[in-house]
């Protein structure tokens, strides 16, 4: 065998083992003890992409190779340290940004270059369906994630941005980029009907997104992700790189899913949050119920007392625990009244907090034994039905019965839990914040319902105090 068929044979290999580990870290994270494993395999399979791909291409200088790998390392690893959880879907969005500006330029740059050639080397009609369909999904992920992270990040304003007629307007700007497309596809020589795709997915990405709430911004970023994939799965094609090819279509398609999980989790058809502007205003009806009664407080050496005595405790944590950073103090909690006989289970929503599986991962993070977690919300009903106790800790819309009684709520259809029917229901927040829908929640005001004002960390703080003191007898 000579040297360039070994490499090449390397080079094969090198792709067939990263797409094989990308397929089975994708399968490692669908169930959470082996979550880890799951990136662990994912990142080992982008080592053997990299490995086959710097063996593939025609390098003439690493330099700038090592430069970008350097400069990466050193933005990219304090970044990632540094982001707390809560800040995960703008992080995300940012470096989704990043991997579109990667794939528009390789279109532009192979554009550029193929045009200037001839024959075998030139452009086809199929490369340049490649190249227009890349820059097309790119351009879009640039300019629609960069705007996700400005609205997540309050840079802009989370609120829906409308005018009339603008689904009709984005609709239009979006048939003439396919049309443009098509223009390229006839004649690959088109240069104006190329640098047209790229403006309007420039323009698309921003117009697409004003009109979104900042609530379902992460069903954007999923959605921009499913896109970024495409636009790289279309870089693969036109740079002839297998592995980007499997990689791009595994991203699209998992984005694509997840898009559609997340929507259904809000009882939300998928066009409804790509077209319905939800989150524009909140809903005044709402706000009168919550106006005519009074939430009642409880203090936490009471409510100490109830737990401490509490045959079944059902925890529901929400965004404020994230944001409170409470997990660890709550598994001090749960072990506290496990500790005097009481069993504790959570409850944990598909769209609690502000990304799938969000308290999934800052509770096991905790320590939390994954076996305690009701993720069915139906099963978590079920339970609660029947327990002594319902701790609600920084949740809001996921606990609004409004989902279920209120058929002029936005969040009307949305399945919830019911901590209402437990015995007794504490409810863990600073004050009147609303949650994400920015719509009141009568739960705050039903009967049993007793509020334990204060930030989500502090306040179970003080609640293993009072238990604790109670065992000491003072
Ligand atoms: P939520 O409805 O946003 O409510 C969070 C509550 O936490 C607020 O009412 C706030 O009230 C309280 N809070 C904030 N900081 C706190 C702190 N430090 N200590 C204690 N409480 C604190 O949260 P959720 O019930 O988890 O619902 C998630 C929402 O996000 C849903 O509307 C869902 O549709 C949306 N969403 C989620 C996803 C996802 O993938 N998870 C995706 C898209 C949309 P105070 O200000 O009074 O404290």
């Amino acid at each position: 065998m000579n040297g360039l068929a070994t490499r090449d044979l390397i080079i094969q290999g090198s792709y067939l083992a990263a797409s094989v580990l990308f397929v089975l870290g994708l399968r490692s994270l669908t169930r959470p003890t082996q979550a880890r494993l799951g990136m662990q395999q994912a990142a080992m399979g982008m080592l053997f992409a990299i490995i086959g791909t710097l063996l593939n291409a025609n390098i003439l200088t690493f330099q700038w190779i090592i430069i970008g790998l350097v400069v990466g390392a050193i933005v990219g690893y304090p970044m990632a340290m540094k982001v707390p959880m809560t800040a995960m879907p703008q992080f995300i969005a940012f470096s989704h940004a990043f991997g579109a500006v990667a794939a528009t330029l390789v279109g532009v740059v192979e554009y550029r270059v193929r045009s200037a050639a001839t024959g075998d080397e030139g452009l086809s009609h199929g490369l340049a369906a490649a190249l227009g369909f890349e820059v097309l999904f790119g351009a879009l992920t640039i300019t629609g994630s960069f705007m996700a992270f400005g609205k997540l990040q309050e840079l802009i304003t989370g609120r829906p941005i409308t005018f009339k007629g603008q689904n009709a307007v984005n609709l239009t700007l979006m048939a003439v980029a396919f049309g443009s497309l098509a223009v390229l596809i006839a004649n690959p020589a088109n240069a104006t009907a190329f640098y047209l795709i790229l403006g309007l997915a420039l323009f698309l990405g921003i117009s697409m997104v004003l009109p979104i709430g900042g609530g379902d911004m992460p069903v954007v970023i999923s959605l921009l992700n499913s896109y970024a994939g495409l636009a790289a799965a279309a870089t693969g094609f036109a740079i002839g790189n297998n592995v980007l090819i499997i990689a791009g279509a595994l991203e699209g398609a998992g984005g694509f899913i997840l898009s559609i999980i997340m929507s259904k989790a809000m009882n939300r058809s998928f066009a409804n949050v790509i077209f319905g502007a939800f989150g524009a205003a909140p809903s005044s009806k709402g706000g009168d119920k919550g106006a005519a009664k009074e939430p009642k407080s409880i203090s936490a050496e009471d409510a100490a007392t109830q737990l401490a005595y509490a045959g079944s405790v059902v925890i529901i944590p929400g965004y404020g625990m994230a944001v409170a950073q409470a997990q660890h103090t709550c598994r001090e909690l749960d072990e506290l009244i496990s500790k005097k006989g009481g069993e504790v289970k959570y409850a944990i929503h598909p769209v609690a907090g502000r990304m799938p599986g969000h308290l999934n991962v800052i509770l096991s993070e905790a320590g939390i034994d994954y076996g305690a977690l009701l993720t069915d919300v139906e099963d978590a009903n079920r339970v609660l039905a029947t327990a002594d106790v319902a701790i609600v800790i920084g949740a809001n819309d996921i606990v609004n019965p409004d989902a279920e009684d209120d058929k002029s709520s936005p969040l009307y259809g949305m399945p919830i839990f019911r901590p209402w029917t437990a015995r007794t229901v504490f409810v863990i927040k600073r004050g009147k914040g609303t949650g994400f829908s920015g719509v009141e929640n009568p739960l705050f005001t039903r009967d049993n319902t007793l509020m334990l004002y204060g930030d989500a960390k502090g306040v179970i703080g003080s609640l293993i105090k009072e238990i604790k003191a109670l065992d000491e007898g003072h």
